[in-house]
């Protein structure tokens, strides 16, 4: 099956917002092996919709739009679906008990052109909104699909796994499974050389994904609904495992190193803070951002001036004085630090140089000290050299923070 999505919003045209609705759908698309051969993006304009979907159809046999379904009267998506089958609107009373339910719940009256919200193509597959007034709907004619979603991301995501994705694996009685296998600490180019020989195999696929300082690689099987993926794809795993080694961290879509921590920690009883100079509480922040970290971080600061590694975190004025705040003493001293005052298993400290400027012949622009106290053994740190911007030498050091740790469980664990 070819798709293509056709992206409608003024506001992305004009770049006021990243089409982040079009990221999610090509990559669950992906590992459902859709092929995905073009993306286009249109204006709140029915004329260039319609003929963009036009275009999309005569190429592609699934085509998602995303936007477009609110009450105003330039929300036309739905309606130039419509036009463009010949299908005429129908009020779909289960959506509108739905919408003006909605309404209720918030205790506001219900607009007229809210009405317009539950007008649906004749025929049309509705997919309910759970998390806004306006339904999607699946359009299947003539061998073409077309699926029609709101545009605010929490809602297209809900109604895209509740509805869509399901009415794609209905339509094939062959299903495509992969499995994720994350990696970091070692460059792309690395794990593809490393892993190159299986990059030929026909099944299971092997595909690479990269971000910063990370990489996904992706196998992927078809099998039959009721087949059993796993013992097809378990001995290239068994492979790649053997072939990285510890930088292999975890398996599955979604994962990622502070749900790897959050959840290795909770399972071991065991607690974290952090102690934070350039990183300025995006660690803390990247831990809190996964549910159930509030029975795992104690506490984390920012301590961002000198003065505060000193008073805060007890970091002695010599090292200071001497070597400064970016340098291996001084993590090492706030990572001691953050332990001590919160009384927690382990503490992740960063200082280091941002950028654009600060950088000394020593302590070059990029130059990080990360660095892990725990209640397990001595202190570590890792010096980094980061050869990027600002915002990337940030989440860099929170990347090494966080991997510093998952290898000291790892140790542990073995
Ligand atoms: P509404 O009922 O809110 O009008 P809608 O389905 O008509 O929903 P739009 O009006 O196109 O959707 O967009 C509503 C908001 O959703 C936008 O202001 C934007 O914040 C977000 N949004 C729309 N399209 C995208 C997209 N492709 N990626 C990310 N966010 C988007």
């Amino acid at each position: 099956m070819i798709c293509e999505i056709l992206s409608v919003g003024t506001e992305l045209l004009m770049g006021q917002i990243a089409n982040t609705d079009a990221q999610f759908i090509a990559r669950r698309l992906n590992a459902l092996g859709i092929t995905m051969h073009r993306q286009t993006t249109v204006g709140d304009n029915p004329g260039r919709v319609k003929q963009a979907l036009g275009e999309a159809l005569s190429r592609a046999d699934l085509v998602i739009t995303t936007g477009g379904l609110g009450p105003t009267e330039d929300d036309l998506t739905k309606e130039m679906v419509a036009e463009y089958f010949g299908l005429p609107l129908e009020m779909h009373e289960e959506s509108l008990a739905r919408i003006s339910e909605f309404f209720q719940s918030l205790n506001r009256p219900m607009r007229e052109n809210n009405r317009k919200q539950a007008l649906m193509p004749r025929g049309a597959v509705v997919m309910p909104n759970r998390k806004g007034t306006a339904p999607g709907c699946i359009v299947n004619q003539g061998g073409k699909i077309v699926a029609v979603l709101p545009g605010p991301p929490f809602e297209l995501i809900d109604m895209y796994e509740q509805a869509l994705e399901p009415y794609l694996l209905s339509l094939t009685d062959r299903v495509i499974a992969s499995r994720f296998l994350h990696i970091v600490g070692v460059g792309e180019s690395e794990v593809e050389t490393r892993l190159k020989d299986l990059f030929h195999s026909d099944s299971p696929t092997l595909a690479l994904y990269c971000k910063p300082g990370e990489v996904t690689a992706r196998l992927t099987v078809m099998c039959g609904r009721d087949e059993d993926p796993m013992p097809l794809m378990a001995p290239m795993e068994a492979e790649i495992r053997r072939r990285m080694g510890d930088a292999l961290y975890a398996e599955g879509f979604d994962a990622s190193l502070p749900k790897e921590i959050v959840r290795r920690l909770t399972e071991r009883g065991e607690t974290l803070a952090t102690a934070e100079s350039l990183t300025g509480g995006m660690l803390a922040s990247q831990i809190v951002d996964v549910p159930g970290a509030s029975g795992v971080l104690v506490e984390g600061h920012v301590t961002y001036a000198v003065a505060a590694k000193a008073r805060v975190l007890g970091v002695p004025q010599e090292i200071l004085d001497t070597v400064g705040p970016v340098s291996e003493a001084c993590a090492r001293a706030m990572a001691e630090g953050a332990r001590r005052i919160s009384g927690a298993t382990y503490a992740l400290a960063t200082t280091g140089v941002a950028g654009p400027g600060g950088g000394t012949e020593e302590t070059p622009v990029g130059t990080v000290f990360v660095a892990l106290a725990s209640a397990h053994g001595e202190t570590r740190v890792k010096r980094l050299a980061l050869k990027s911007d600002r915002p990337r030498v940030r989440s860099m050091s929170c990347l090494h923070a966080l991997n510093l740790l998952r290898l000291h469980l790892d140790e542990l664990e073995k």
